[in-house]
């Protein structure tokens, strides 16, 4: 089934030509989907549009059976915990640990008092030990974040996406500023994201290698159109 839906939706910065045209598409339920373009596609855009970090300026977004595009700012709230973000960049705290920048992902939790003052019960810590130690980081914990490698970063802002118990990832060009194995650490484990814990992926590559190799689906964007959707197997018959 249908977790989530974009119908005809489109973006525009400005007066600036659409970054967004018209794009459609259905992710299902646990599905691993590639989104695969150029730089400048609208791809990123499309990202910050699902999860109502920007807004777009036409078309439906549902998740879950929700219309994100018309949620008040409780429900929005909500549903960003149901949907986890990955950034090329990592976003971590650099003079957090490894476990305190797992934590900080509880974004329900920064709003109160002991969210603020960085407080976390037994039992959040040791759900956050056991997704770092499932993603090969449980000697690290207490690192300071600068002192992680760019893969091992990654891996951080995978568990303070996971920590949340999400319904779905997006992520927007994770392994893009990372070597080649850490890449394929990174994707594999996303892989197992998917597979095993049943949570919907959506990622943004510029790699169609890559793509092909991991992805249920892919999804192929250009000026801001949709110009392929289909599976591996299609892509391959048509060269
Ligand atoms: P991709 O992620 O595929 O590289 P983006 O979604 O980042 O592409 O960009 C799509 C288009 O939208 C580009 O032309 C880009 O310059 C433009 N764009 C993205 N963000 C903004 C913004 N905040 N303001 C104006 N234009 C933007
Ligand atoms: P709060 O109001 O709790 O401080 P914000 O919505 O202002 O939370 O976002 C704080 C940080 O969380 C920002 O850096 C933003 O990029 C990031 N963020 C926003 N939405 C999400 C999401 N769905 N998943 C993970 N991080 C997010």
């Amino acid at each position: 089934t249908a977790l989530l839906e974009v119908n005809h939706v489109s973006k525009q910065f400005g007066n600036d030509s659409k970054a967004l045209s018209d794009v459609n598409f259905t992710v299902n339920e646990g599905e691993f989907v590639s989104i695969i373009g150029p730089s400048g596609a609208g791809k990123s855009t499309l990202l910050r549009c699902i999860n109502r970090m920007i807004d777009a300026t036409g078309g439906e977004i549902t998740f879950d059976n929700m219309n994100v595009m018309n949620l008040k700012k409780k429900e929005l709230k909500m549903v960003r915990t149901r949907i986890g973000m990955i950034f090329q960049h990592y976003n971590l705290v650099n003079r957090l640990s490894v476990i305190e920048n797992t934590l900080h992902g509880i974004l329900g939790k920064k709003s109160t008092i002991a969210g603020v003052l960085g407080l976390y019960n037994q039992a959040e810590r040791e759900q956050a030990v056991r997704i770092l130690s499932m993603l090969g980081l449980g000697e690290h914990i207490y690192k300071r974040a600068d002192q992680l490698s760019g893969g091992q970063k990654q891996r951080v802002g995978i568990a303070r996406a996971l920590i949340q118990n999400p319904r779905m990832l997006l992520c927007d060009e994770p392994i893009a500023s990372l070597d080649p194995n850490s890449a394929k650490t990174i994707m594999d484990h996303l892989r197992t994201i998917s597979s095993q814990m049943g949570i919907t992926v959506i990622v943004n590559l510029h790699q169609v290698d890559v793509a092909l190799k991991y992805s249920d689906k892919i999804i192929g964007i250009n000026q801001g159109q949709v110009v392929f959707n289909g599976s591996s197997k299609d892509i391959t018959k048509e060269d």
